[in-house]
């Protein structure tokens, strides 16, 4: 196999990838905040009934939440994916974290392989593979919310569940995460595929499986360590989340009239308000996320770090990104999110007041957000938290769409709005 080297800028270091790094003049990229998620399902019926409610499409789930520790779709598929990395480098998937250098190597450096590396020693049946991965057996797809709801912990010597639920870390605790393809720098699917049938779009990085040259090998479901791809019987080839991409294109004009890119429909579907999708500036020569300090993505991965890449450590460059819950063992997450994930959470607990203004324009509206700008208001509460004071004001936060319109202007205290007695009943 002839590989090339390509830097991954969430590993800060250079990789081994099938083909040569070429980068998107945009990226499509998303933030989820996990602690706002209620697990409504919203998110997950808004794909299914645009794109997979067909014959054949009945198992096909592109946007689902499961519930964590426990659940998963397909079943165990991360799990299963670290220990296929863990038994081809025993010991050795860590970071330095010594080598964190703010905005270059935000979470120092990943000293394991990546699944790419992996598999230059993995051979399964047909000899070595482009990237270390698995096909789960039909049964693995069959419940999509397995053990929804289901919490780990310690027992008392009663069997009940005794611990206190205090923060920092939560003795019995689970969480919800929100899944769908992360459309990755170096896709695994796109290494993987015999036919070449998977591409990256150069407008804005969507990776899309072209349906008419796929034969359904299915290397691309081996080889996603996320497990996007997804196998259709009737058909016999697989589909994928597409990013919704008529709506990131702006071109439908029953969505948008005046052709600006709107977020897709899972995203804008979301009831929780914890989800922020966006199209992110690329520098070409860096092969890297270009500044743009006032891009709301760009601010929560970049200048805040409070929003973490799903399991970076895989290699792909995932370009989802999550907002750790508080209340989750360090330990887990941080093998899940990488080394960001105490100064994620602590930024999160007590927010700045750039941070607190951008939180609010999760969800607000449908375009896709370019550019935030804060108006500074008074301060209208104040207390102390970990030992230090911390205070909310109410600064004002508008959001611009592509063409520099204004599409939202919120303010950080919800107005209150309270009924006349005539009306209190009416709706
Ligand atoms: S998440 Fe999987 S299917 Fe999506 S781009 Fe990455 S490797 Fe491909
Ligand atoms: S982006 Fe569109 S196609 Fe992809 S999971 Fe969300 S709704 Fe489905
Ligand atoms: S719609 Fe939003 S709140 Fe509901 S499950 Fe999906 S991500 Fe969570």
């Amino acid at each position: 196999m002839t590989r090339s080297l390509v830097y991954n800028w969430q590993l800060a270091r250079k990789m081994e990838y099938t083909y040569e790094a070429r980068r998107p003049k945009r990226q499509f990229a998303f933030v989820f905040n996990i602690n706002r998620c209620i697990a409504c399902q919203t998110c997950t019926m808004a794909c299914r009934s645009t794109w997979t409610f067909s014959k054949g499409q009945e198992f096909m789930w592109w946007n689902n939440v499961e519930t964590k520790p426990y659940g998963g779709y397909p079943q165990f598929w991360d799990v299963k994916t670290l220990q296929l990395l863990e038994k081809a480098n025993p010991g050795g998937q860590v970071w330095d974290v010594t080598k964190k250098d703010g905005i270059n190597r935000p979470y120092g450096v990943f000293k394991g392989k990546t699944i790419f590396e992996a598999a230059t020693k993995h051979y399964g049946p047909e000899g070595a593979q482009e990237a270390l991965g698995y096909i789960p057996g039909d049964e693995e797809w069959r419940y999509p919310n397995i053990y929804e709801d289901t919490a780990t912990g310690y027992k008392g010597a009663k069997g009940e569940w005794s611990e206190p639920v205090m923060l920092p870390e939560h003795k019995t605790w689970f969480f919800y995460l929100q899944r769908l393809c992360n459309h990755c720098s170096y896709p695994a699917c796109v290494a993987a595929c015999p036919r070449k049938a998977i591409y990256k779009r150069e407008e804005d990085g969507i990776v899309l499986i072209d349906q008419k040259r796929c034969r359904g090998y299915k290397k691309c479901v081996e080889a996603c360590p996320y497990k996007k791809p997804m196998f259709r019987g009737t058909t016999r080839i697989s589909e994928k989340c597409i990013a919704c991409y008529p709506r990131i294109e702006g071109k439908d004009p029953h969505i948008s009239p005046d052709h600006a890119p709107m977020e897709t429909r899972c995203m804008t579907a979301c009831v929780g308000k914890i989800r922020l999708q966006g199209l992110v500036k690329i520098d070409q020569e860096k092969g890297e996320w270009a500044e743009d300090r006032y891009n709301p993505l760009y601010y929560l991965v970049k200048v805040a770090k409070v929003a973490l890449p799903l399991y970076p450590q895989f290699g792909t460059e995932p370009n989802g990104y999550y907002i750790p819950p508080r209340w989750v063992p360090r330990a887990y997450l941080q093998q899940m999110f990488g080394p960001g994930v105490d100064e994620a959470i602590e930024k999160y607990s007590t927010p700045s007041r750039e941070l607190l203004g951008v939180l609010q324009i999760f969800r607000a509206q449908q375009k896709i957000i370019y550019r935030y700008e804060i108006k500074e208001g008074k301060k209208i509460y104040e207390t102390t938290v970990n030992g230090k004071k911390w205070s909310i004001y109410d600064d004002t936060v508008i959001g611009y769409d592509q063409k520099g319109n204004e599409v939202v202007r919120l303010n950080v205290e919800e107005p209150m709005i309270i009924r006349e007695a005539k009306r209190v009943n009416s709706i």
